[in-house]
């Protein structure tokens, strides 16, 4: 069967690459808009240099910081509006995903007419946007590489993804010492999305033997590097780990997709609160052992990229040691055991498999394809 793999994204990665910023958003223009959050970034003083590199190359720069966890639609509209007024050549998306898909939409608005809720769904946008350079500050989404903006819809209570390659970044800027500034819960929640990613992309059913190679890859890397980043936080090569590791998975999903425990997470951060990685998270490990059956040859490969033996096993209990494996991983970084640990109601559930099983495209993404019982079950066992 045919299979594609894509990724467009010129990539600079390394200590202090975060310098060549100004040089590189030269070539692009002559107008720089920075889209941000409302504070890490400042207090990091990543903000800062990103300024004094702009600057220094002559360029006029303006800065939305507005961005909040979890981008709505409002906050991209508004951001929109500025980047017009400022007229900017290009989009700098300096922080965790919630920033870098914020600069995407506002990209996406700056050239394609109309609002930002037309470009919900797959392939709707037309034309390119403007000219994105990503910079994460969290080692997680891969945003920084992926044709993905993840949009909070508050009225339908929705998160709704506009998936299209004209918001492909054009450069990322990979710097690991911008993500030194994370506390332990973030570094943990983030590095476990980059992990879902790996994995799901890994076990869709447009899986690709390039993407195939960066998923166990990422999953090796995450795996050992996870429990080290929070132990050690002042320890650079393993920032540097998780930072290549969870754009690796970036570009596994950019081809493969992601599968239900994205599409599920999402009403635990709509409804509770839950930030996304965290949300992913609680869900994975029943989710693996729902999907297991769906390939269990992949799911042994996992097992044995996060350090299990399966040597002389089945194919079967070598699958199923991928989700021991992953309950071991989220202990030992401090993940809560359930769902009802951070407050979620048995009530709520059943809703939340409705309405993702309306979820269509992730569906079918996903391994082994669930029924509306089986979803709300997977979430009864998540609990
Ligand atoms: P966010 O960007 O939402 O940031 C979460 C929090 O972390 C914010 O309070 C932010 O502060 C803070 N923060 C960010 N970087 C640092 C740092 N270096 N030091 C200290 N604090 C920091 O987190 P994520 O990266 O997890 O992004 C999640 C979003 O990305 C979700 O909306 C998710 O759906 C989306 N996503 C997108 C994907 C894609 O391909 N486009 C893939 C997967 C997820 P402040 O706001 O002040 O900057
Ligand atoms: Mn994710």
């Amino acid at each position: 069967m045919e299979s594609v793999f894509y990724s467009p994204t010129r990539i600079i990665f390394g200590e202090e690459s975060l310098k060549r910023v100004g040089e590189e958003a030269r070539k692009f223009g002559e107008r720089a808009l920075i889209v941000t959050g409302k504070s890490s970034s400042k207090k990091s003083g990543s903000l800062d240099e990103v300024v004094n590199s702009l600057t220094s190359h002559n360029l006029q720069v303006e800065i939305f910081n507005k961005v909040e966890p979890d981008p709505s639609i409002g906050i991209v509209e508004e951001g929109a509006k500025f980047a017009k007024k400022c007229a900017a050549d290009v989009v700098i998306g300096l922080g965790g995903g919630s920033p870098m898909d914020a600069a995407k939409g506002i990209a996406l608005l700056m050239t394609n007419k109309g609002e930002i809720t037309d470009y919900f769904g797959t392939d709707k946008v037309k034309e390119p946007a403007l000219p994105i350079i990503a910079i994460p500050t969290t080692a997680g989404t891969g945003s920084e590489v992926t044709k993905y903006a993840v949009i909070t819809d508050q009225k339908k209570m929705l998160k709704q993804i506009i998936g299209t390659p004209h918001i492909n970044p054009k450069l990322a800027i990979l710097d690991p010492l911008l993500t030194l500034s994370m506390p332990a819960s973030l570094i943990a929640n983030t590095g476990v999305d980059a992990l879902s990613h790996a994995i799901e992309g890994y076990v869709s059913t447009q899986a690709n033997p390039v993407g195939d190679i960066l998923a166990l890859k990422s999953i090796v890397l995450i795996a050992e590097a996870l429990p080290g980043a929070i132990s050690q936080p002042d320890n650079l090569k393993i920032r540097e780990k998780m930072l290549f590791a969870s754009m690796l998975a970036g570009m596994v999903i950019n081809s493969a997709g992601a599968g239900i425990i994205h599409g599920m997470g999402y009403f635990i951060t709509l409804h509770y609160g839950a930030p996304h990685g965290l949300a992913n998270a609680l869900l994975m490990p029943e989710v693996m052992e729902f999907n297991l059956e769906g390939n269990p040859l992949k799911f042994r490969n996992i097992a044995e990229a996060m350090g299990k033996k399966v040597e002389g096993l089945s194919e079967k209990e070598a699958a199923h040691l991928s989700v021991v494996a992953m309950r071991e991983l989220l202990g030992k970084i401090g993940i809560p055991r359930g769902m009802k640990e951070i407050g979620v109601k048995e009530e709520s559930l059943a809703d939340f498999a409705k309405t993702v099983s309306k979820n269509k495209r992730l569906l079918t993404l996903n391994p082994r394809r669930p029924t509306t019982e089986e979803i709300e079950e997977i979430y009864r066992r998540s609990m």
